[in-house]
């Protein structure tokens, strides 16, 4: 009967162990996507994440070469 006893603890405490662990992950995948901010190049159309791109005058760029690129194409 002790051995029974012991067997639900550990099987409550597994299942109360686990239960919120995949609520956690389940609920952080679905925040990680609008956290982060995304930018479209003014060039090409790529979508980046804001940090990585490059601002420019008439918008954000993927790269340095595409910020001048558009300007060559579109000079102000
Ligand atoms: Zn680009």
């Amino acid at each position: 009967m002790k051995y029974l006893f012991w067997l639900l603890v550990i099987a409550l405490a597994w299942w109360v162990f686990t239960r919120p662990r995949k609520a956690d992950t389940h609920a952080s995948e679905q925040s990680a996507a609008p956290a982060q901010d995304m930018a479209r190049c003014a060039h090409c159309g790529v979508h980046l994440p804001q940090d990585e791109a490059v601002r420019g005058e008439k918008g954000l760029y993927c790269s340095t070469e595409h910020r001048s690129a558009a300007l060559d194409r579109n000079p102000a």
